[in-house]
């Protein structure tokens, strides 16, 4: 569990807000962000990119070690401590001797075990606190591996950044959030905290608010958000980055659930109607699944092909027809229609090639 009251002394003793520049530039904008945020109580961590994975080695790559010095005063001057990324294991020998002890692992580290493995060995015997971010790629069993090689290294000061995903479906954001994904996670993992990063989800300041907004909905912990001084300056992530006087009009914002009260009878009412419907909703599933087997013998018995494209769109038009009688979206209806048909045809498979 991220002990954030062993680590911070926040306001707020629920949020985890962590803030900070993509990159550290220079001691002078390192400096002039923390002044500006610690000036904002809600902040528990700065965070601050010392060494940047980037696409091409002709982009800003980051400061690297020097800027360790830097991170070092503003713990001690601001009283603020200070968070970066880890993707190898020398960073993380080079931040223990400048007193950094708090690390992120990035998206594009999570996705390959054999580094989470060295950098799992790497701090292994520490008192550090990791944050790690989601690979890259939908990979929920990745993204929990992760933690599986920490906590196999004594490492019990963790929590998950939902950053979003690169996915061929195309989205707003310049990362997918397909937010199913980290609440499975916080359904497999409930005692590990999950933290929003807007910022790298996003890519653009003005979807932040939204975002941010939305996790917090979905009870995630907290939020690690990108502020620099002069963001039309910022030598990495320059669209999506917020002023600190952004960040505190955000944070004002925000609105920040209670936790939901289990004890509320009519919520409790609610929540058994849901249970009785999900009930009559499998029931109703098995039941469809049924018929599809009966079709699946017939076409066989009658050599006709697995898939009838005529009868899909048919289908396919039908229940759209009644999702706009009902009132339900479109396009959520659409999307269960063909991972129900995705179904279909997998039973039938199996009938043709007798397998079942
Ligand atoms: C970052 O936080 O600066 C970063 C590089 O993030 P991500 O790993 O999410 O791309
Ligand atoms: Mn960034």
């Amino acid at each position: 569990m991220f002990d954030i009251q062993s680590i911070v002394s926040s306001r707020n003793d629920r949020s985890l807000f962590i803030a900070g520049p993509c990159s550290a530039e220079s001691r002078e904008q390192v400096f002039a962000t923390a002044e500006q945020l610690s000036k904002e109580a809600e902040i528990s961590l700065f965070r601050c990119g010392v060494w940047k994975p980037r696409s091409s080695p002709h982009s800003f790559e980051g400061c690297g070690t020097q800027a360790l010095q830097w991170l070092q005063e503003v713990q001690c001057n601001f009283e603020l401590p200070v968070c970066i990324e880890i993707a190898v294991p020398q960073h993380v020998e080079a931040a223990l001797k400048y007193d950094i002890r708090h690390f992120w692992i990035g998206a594009r580290t999570t996705v390959n075990p054999f580094m989470v493995q060295a950098l799992a060995d790497a701090v292994k015997g520490t008192n550090v606190s990791i944050l790690v971010k989601n690979p890259i790629s939908p990979d929920l069993n990745l993204w929990i591996g992760a933690f599986e090689r920490l906590a196999k290294a004594g490492i019990h000061k963790i929590a998950a950044v939902h950053r979003g995903f690169s996915t061929y479906e195309h989205s707003i954001y310049r990362n997918n959030p397909l937010w199913n994904i980290p609440i499975e996670f916080k359904r497999l993992h409930p005692e590990i905290p999950m933290i929003c990063d807007p910022s790298h989800m996003a890519g653009k300041k003005e979807y932040i608010f939204e975002i941010a907004q939305k996790s917090l909905y979905l009870d995630f912990e907290g939020l690690m958000i990108e502020v620099h001084p002069s963001p039309e300056k910022a030598l990495s992530d320059k669209k999506q980055q917020l002023t600190p006087v952004e960040w505190h009009q955000l944070i004002d914002r925000l609105s920040v659930p209670n936790q939901a009260e289990t004890q509320d009878i009519q919520l409790k009412s609610s929540r058994n109607l849901i249970d009785e419907l999900d009930k009559q909703l499998c029931a109703l599933l098995a039941k469809r699944l049924e018929t599809v087997e009966k079709i699946a013998y017939y076409k066989k018995e009658k050599n006709m092909s697995l898939l009838q494209i005529n009868r899909w769109q048919e289908v396919m038009n039908h229940v759209l027809q009644q999702s706009e009688h009902w009132h339900i979206n479109k396009n959520f209806m659409k999307k269960l229609m063909e991972v129900l048909h995705e179904e279909t045809i997998r039973i039938q498979e199996e009938i043709i090639n007798d397998k079942k």
